[in-house]
């Protein structure tokens, strides 16, 4: 039940469904700005100086630059920006909340659905077996992945190679990085590292998903989350996050 059961779009090896409340949203602010732009006289204006002149948004959006990922060792490979919108995060929404995705499928299953302009979701982080992660979206961005507009602008959505019913899905490798890269998360945004700001997909409002599934061992996780927290960040290279 719930708002992505209006979505018609049908799940192509991932778990997630599109957003469809989010679509309409752009669209209409998409109308509103062309609008704004005409009246003004054939003036063409940047986001910022439209910002400026309405004067609620952020006046200066956070620099971006190509390739920056928002954890240490990630590797950036973009997912299409029909699957996720703009955004200046925490400027603009709180964030409060990681939720823990299961693929149903490969890790490049869900690198190429998530490259898909046509899919209508995707997560900020893919977690390969191995324990590589890839960042897609950026923390600053609302990716569409919890199929529930207000949770997508207050999460980070972390997917993970495997299968829902296949225990043998989760290993080590992968629990350790993901617990690494959801510590890093709460670090960064102040998020207390407990099952009600970690959550899975399943427990999102309206879902009918239900991943990360049954063997997926919360209590092993959020120990090493927790001991991921405690540690000091103390590697040398790389610049502070
Ligand atoms: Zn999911």
């Amino acid at each position: 039940m719930g708002a992505e059961d209006t979505s018609g779009t049908r799940d192509t090896g991932s778990t997630h469904g599109a957003e469809p409340a989010e679509g309409r949203g752009t669209a209409r602010r998409a109308l509103l700005l062309g609008g704004a732009a005409v009246g003004l006289g054939a003036l063409v204006l940047g986001h910022d100086e439209l910002g400026r002149l309405w004067g609620h948004r952020p006046r200066i959006s956070t620099p971006r630059e190509d390739g920056v990922v928002d954890a240490r060792g990630a590797q950036w490979i973009a997912a299409s920006g029909a699957n996720w919108r703009r955004a200046d995060r925490p400027a603009d929404y709180d964030i409060d909340r990681v939720v823990i995705h299961v693929v149903q499928g490969e890790y490049r299953t869900a690198l190429r659905v998530f490259r898909d302009p046509g899919h209508g979701a995707a997560t900020h982080y893919v977690v390969r077996k191995d324990g590589h992660v890839a960042q897609m979206i950026r923390e600053l961005d609302v990716a569409f992945h919890a199929g529930n507009r207000a949770m997508n602008e207050r999460s980070v959505g972390i997917e993970h190679e495997g299968f829902v019913d296949r225990k043998s899905s989760f290993t080590h490798a992968m629990y350790a990085s993901s617990a690494a890269l959801t510590a890093g998360i709460c670090r960064r945004y102040d998020i207390p590292v407990d099952r009600e700001h970690i959550i899975g997909h399943v427990e999102v409002e309206g879902t009918d998903h239900t991943d990360p599934g049954p063997h997926w061992d919360w209590e092993r996780y959020m120990r090493l989350v927790r001991r991921e927290r405690d540690r000091k960040p103390a590697r040398a290279t790389g610049t502070p996050a």
